[in-house]
């Protein structure tokens, strides 16, 4: 939504189609709940120097330090223009926009509005796009593949879920916005709708995908369900604590404790267990607890509202007088759709923006709160230069070879297909098998197997569809995100095999030390009919050279 606006700011004459699988106000953005970071309060000491270095340690020195950069220049601005816009900040009592503390910065940067910071964003977002009369909501369409023509970007195809057609939407430009992949583990924070759809859109389309092996794994998702609970919890004081009631954190990360960032905080909890000192949740899961107690019911119920509810109703635990039990939970792919510095994909006319994208700010660790800020500058950015794309450029035409081979693909090979295996014991078999064998910590032997077993699914007679109805159908849809899912979830564990190293949020235990003289540099995918044909990148560097990490 931040793209089209740009795009619709950028060109009155632009049509500007939003399309979306879900009503817009659905999508997974709505339930960010921490914080957006920015520089906000330089008179207090802040600075972009501290901003920018604090993502690239953060990201264990994967990270383009020139994106890293761009991000950090921009955001301020995008704070104060959501603000013009209406988005209801938490303030100070003198009236100025607030911040809080998050994980892995050296300043309290996290500016946000109460826990419910996606949902304000996005409410803003929203209202402000319908102000422009060239921005048109396509609510509930199916994207399913992109179109080109001599490797410019000319569309794409999509069904309409309330009807069932297939429809072909001519472009000069576009942008992939398709969101976060995380589904393809069973404890997730993500909405269902999270699948990689988008991602192996561009993968089919011959586009690389860049450093899906760094999964961001959230130390506080709540059990069964894996509901997040947001790092504000710890920003404004939160413990964690082992079954002895003790602050662990101290012995893994002394200065930052709980405040120390996410792959950080989840391995130590992960040793915590794994060294007898976890808890077990009534489910039978290990588990540690987060302990918020101390903060007090008035500043719970004024600052952390969202997730004392969360609490009570999905754990029934009432954040104001108990601990609650918690996990680390997968949470955020740092890796997607490989672009540069302004957003571009190796198609001409194609940009990719949010979490789809891979333009490397978050290297192999995001910080929390840096995540809506990357869709606020980029969807600018891509918004503007797609719109200006779109005005100067002639249309690629369509090729009907290209389109005629998608319908025989979902159709002949999704649709009309046959099979006795269930399409959804494949999602779940693929899913527990990411929650097993690429978690928090990996392994050669592990890795290997999750493969073997997800080549083996790959294998099974598994491509149907028993609704076939021609409206809202979701089995259709479910059965287009399942196939997405195995052939994304391949380059996740192939990324993760190849790269024999631990950096960021990827640690094997066979490799623990990073490899700067082997490793420090991008993975990418590309798309084969047997398997992902994987190849190197290199990393932009700027003025950080690689230091050990500590907090
Ligand atoms: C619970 C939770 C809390 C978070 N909290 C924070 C936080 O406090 N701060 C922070 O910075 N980050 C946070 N993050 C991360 C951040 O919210 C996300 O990375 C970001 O919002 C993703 O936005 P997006 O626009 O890229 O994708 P999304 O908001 O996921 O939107 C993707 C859109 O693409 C559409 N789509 C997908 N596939 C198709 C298809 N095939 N056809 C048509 N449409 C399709 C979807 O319908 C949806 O509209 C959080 C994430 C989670 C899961």
């Amino acid at each position: 939504m931040r793209a089209a606006i740009a795009a619709a700011e950028t060109s009155r004459l632009a049509t500007i189609a939003v399309l979306s699988k879900v009503q817009v106000m659905r999508s997974h953005s709505v339930s960010a709940e921490g914080g957006t970071a920015a520089v906000l309060f330089r008179e207090e000491g802040d600075n972009e120097e501290s901003h920018i270095y604090d993502t690239v340690k953060g990201s264990d020195f994967l990270a383009d330090q020139d994106v890293a950069e761009r991000l950090v220049k921009m955001m301020p601005l995008e704070i104060y223009q959501l603000d013009h816009w209406g988005m209801p900040w938490s303030r100070r009592s003198d009236g100025r926009i607030d911040q809080r503390k998050f994980g892995g910065y050296s300043f309290p940067r996290a500016t946000y509005a109460q826990d419910k910071v996606g949902f304000y964003e996005m409410q803003t977002l929203y209202d402000t796009s319908l102000k422009y009369e060239n921005i048109e909501f396509y609510n509930e369409w199916f994207c399913t593949s992109i179109l080109h023509n001599s490797n410019r970007f000319a569309g794409v195809t999509a069904i309409e879920m309330k009807s069932g057609q297939f429809v072909i939407f001519k472009a000069p430009s576009g942008i992939i916005c398709t969101g976060g992949a995380g589904r393809i583990y069973s404890f997730s924070t993500y909405a269902y709708s999270s699948t990689p759809d988008g991602l192996d859109m561009a993968y089919r389309a011959g586009l690389g995908i860049k450093d899906m092996e760094f999964v961001q794994f959230h130390p506080t998702g709540i059990l069964p369900s894996g509901i997040l609970i947001t790092e504000g919890a710890r920003g404004e004081g939160g413990y964690l604590i082992n079954k002895s009631g003790e602050r662990f954190m101290k012995k893994y990360a002394p200065e930052k404790l709980e405040l120390a960032p996410r792959d950080v905080v989840s391995r130590s909890m992960i040793r915590e267990i794994q060294e007898g000192r976890g808890m077990k949740h009534e489910t039978g899961a290990d588990c540690l607890a987060l302990d918020l107690t101390h903060l007090g019911e008035e500043a719970i119920k004024e600052r952390l509202a969202g997730i004392r509810e969360i609490g009570i109703k999905f754990s029934g635990v009432d954040i104001i007088r108990e601990s609650i039990q918690i996990r680390p939970v997968c949470h955020y792919m740092m890796g997607g759709i490989h672009t540069n510095i302004d957003g571009s994909t190796e198609m001409s006319g194609l940009w990719a923006a949010g979490e789809a994208s891979c333009n490397s700010t978050h290297g192999s660790n995001r910080l929390g709160a840096n995540s809506t800020s990357e869709c606020l500058v980029w969807g600018r950015i891509t918004g503007e230069l797609a719109a200006r794309h779109a005005a100067n450029k002639e249309r690629p035409s369509i090729i009907g070879e290209q389109v005629s081979q998608e319908e025989k693909r979902i159709y002949d090979g999704i649709f009309r297909g046959s099979g006795e295996v269930n399409p959804y014991d494949i999602r779940k078999t693929l899913t527990d098998t990411m929650d097993d064998k690429a978690y928090v910590f990996r392994d050669e032997a592990g890795l290997s197997e999750g493969l073997k077993r997800l080549k083996n699914l790959k294998g099974m007679a598994w491509k149907h569809v028993d609704d076939q109805a021609k409206e809202y159908n979701t089995n259709f849809c479910n059965v287009m995100e399942i196939d997405s899912m195995l052939r994304i979830a391949e380059i996740v564990l192939t990324g993760a095999l190849n790269r024999r190293e631990s950096r960021g949020a990827h640690a094997r235990t066979d490799y623990p030390g990073r490899d700067d003289v082997n490793f420090l540099k991008h993975s990418l995918a590309y798309y084969s009919d047997s398997e992902p044909c994987m190849k190197w990148h290199p990393v932009t560097f700027t003025r950080y050279a690689p230091v050990e990490r500590k907090y």
